[in-house]
């Protein structure tokens, strides 16, 4: 694995974000790869972390970010990640994910602990750990990606929305109680992106992964990336508290135009 240099303010370079670090959880694939690779071009100096660590080692090759493993559902692997990042601007909370679709009656507990863990609970322990460093930077700004499944629900779909609605309401509460903090705090909550998402939803289906996208054009990764970087490159003063971004053919999470 690349190992952070000691005083960890690697500079990437000109660009907005010349001289600091943004930190992108869940970056082995979809949106977090492409947000760091967005942010590695826009300057920032990038840490990345995520349970495969291969991807992640071929991300920072790429890119020249410090790759870490990270499994945000365990405290000690919190603490190791934490501890090797001394300096953090920008930390994008965006691991997560759905397991399965089930009504309320049929709920799989243990999916809905593995969305509650990895969505929620991962959440709060990467922001206990990093914002006191967001803060001390002077200019911090957390990111956290949730989802229109966090503004709404639909059927089959509590224990992904509900555990979306728990993240939305942990980060809208910190906009408040760190209000005179130089920390911003900004929401992006995307419609159907076409990543691993819907692999890991329908435990490797990848055929019924793929309907989910068919007959219209979805979002890609590198939709959102172009969001979140526009939001962290913003004047400092200037807060993007929350942005919702959709597929021309989506007008809600369970209505999606698809052509025959
Ligand atoms: P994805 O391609 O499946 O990526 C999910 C990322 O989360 C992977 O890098 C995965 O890495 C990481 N992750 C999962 N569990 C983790 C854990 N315990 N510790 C550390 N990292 C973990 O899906 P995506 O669409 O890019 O999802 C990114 C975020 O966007 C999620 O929060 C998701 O809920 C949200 N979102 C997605 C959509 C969509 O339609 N795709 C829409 C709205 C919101 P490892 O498996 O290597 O750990």
């Amino acid at each position: 694995m690349d190992q952070p240099r000691a005083d960890a303010t690697r500079r990437n370079g000109d660009g907005p974000g010349a001289g600091r670090t943004a930190v992108v959880t869940g970056a082995s694939s979809g949106i977090g790869a492409a947000t760091a690779r967005r942010l590695a071009a826009e300057g920032f100096h990038v840490v990345v972390g995520a349970r495969r660590t291969d991807r992640l080692t071929e991300l920072a090759a790429e890119t020249g970010a410090t790759a870490l493993p990270l499994d945000v559902t365990e405290p000690d692997s919190v603490d190791a990640f934490v501890e090797r990042i001394p300096e953090c601007h920008v930390l994008v909370n965006n691991a997560g994910g759905a397991k399965g679709l089930a009504k309320v009656v049929d709920a799989v507990e243990d999916d809905w602990r593995w969305m509650w863990e990895t969505n929620v609970l991962g959440t709060l322990r990467l922001t206990k750990s990093l914002l006191p460093k967001l803060i001390a930077s002077g200019d911090g700004h957390l990111v956290t990606v949730t989802s229109v499944a966090a503004s709404n629900v639909y059927d089959n779909g509590s224990g992904y929305t509900s555990a979306k609605h728990a993240q939305a309401a942990l980060h809208r509460t910190l906009r408040g109680e760190h209000l005179g903090d130089p920390v911003r705090f900004t929401e992006i909550a995307p419609g159907l992106v076409e990543t691993e998402f819907s692999e890991v939803r329908f435990g490797g289906d990848t055929d019924r992964a793929a309907a989910v996208y068919h007959g219209y054009t979805p979002l890609t990764s590198d939709d959102v990336a172009d969001v979140i970087a526009f939001a962290v490159t913003r004047p400092s003063h200037v807060d993007l508290d929350f942005i919702e971004l959709k597929p021309r053919d989506q007008a809600s999470p369970t209505r999606v135009h698809r052509a025959e």
